[in-house]
């Protein structure tokens, strides 16, 4: 079942953990944009919780739901989604990246990152996914040159979902905003607008260079960790492409929700 269209791509902001098993206006965004996409043939998705050294991908048939946390209900950490894995699809983005040498994972299984998201987007966890890993060793630009390697998976109906946040500072949460659904702090508002007004021009360049643009940002991206996910997504838009924002608002003081969808 290939599909000859070419596969959008996301970035989707995931925040809290609890989004997977909680009805909200994010899971329910996120439920909207698995309806609008044509259905894929599997996901690769790079999760802002997979840090390695070397670039790996999940190759197992049958990945673990990975609870990479602590201090959630009872609830969250029984939550299992079983959604096959791709050894096919590990294979393909292993021969097809050049700038490093993909090493094939047979332990990680699904962290978090991917699977708080995807289990809204495809509830029956009947699409296969593939984890990739972002190597902690490399600068910003070494990331965003990697993903336009894998520009080729678009048109084989592979869907690359990017899952991170673009503000993202855990050290800062208001954490007695926790359930006040939206607020944030002037300065992940201003770092939130700023991004938005160089993603919707285009400019990736300042993006990729995010340490340059002053202390929002500083605040805002104080680990490059849930950022990078976002300049994967965005090195492959394609000249013309669109961008279609969603989700778009701060959640306890210093997190953003906003996620995008290109082409
Ligand atoms: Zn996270």
């Amino acid at each position: 079942m290939t599909t000859t269209n070419k596969m959008p791509v996301l970035f989707l902001g995931h925040g809290s953990p609890m989004n997977a098993i909680e009805d909200n206006e994010f899971s329910r965004g996120w439920k909207e944009i698995g309806k609008s996409i044509p259905r894929p043939r599997a996901i690769l998705c790079i999760s802002a919780h997979w840090e390695t050294r070397g670039t790996l991908l999940t190759a197992m048939a049958k990945p673990r739901t990975f609870h990479d946390f602590g201090g959630f209900p009872k609830e969250l950490s029984d939550f299992q989604y079983p959604a096959p894995g791709s050894p096919e699809l590990a294979n393909e983005v292993k021969s097809l990246v050049t700038k490093t040498s993909a090493g094939l994972d047979e332990t990680w299984g699904l962290d978090h990152g991917s699977w708080s998201v995807i289990c809204h987007l495809y509830p029956k966890a009947d699409v296969p996914v593939v984890q990739l890993s972002l190597d902690y060793m490399q600068n910003p630009h070494y990331h965003y040159d990697l993903a336009k390697e894998l520009a080729v998976l678009r048109t084989k109906g592979i869907l690359i979902i990017g899952s991170g946040n673009m503000v993202h500072n855990l050290r800062m949460v208001s954490w007695d905003k926790f359930h006040e659904p939206v607020f944030g702090f002037d300065w992940a508002i201003e770092a939130n607008d700023k991004m938005k007004e160089f993603i919707t021009s285009g400019d990736h360049k300042s993006l990729i260079n995010y340490k340059m643009q002053g202390r929002a940002f500083q605040l805002a991206i104080p680990t490059p960790d849930h950022f990078l996910p976002l300049l994967y997504t965005l090195a492959l838009q394609e000249k013309g492409e669109e961008v279609a924002l969603f989700n778009d608002k701060p959640v306890m003081g210093s997190l953003t929700m906003t996620s995008l969808k290109i082409g």
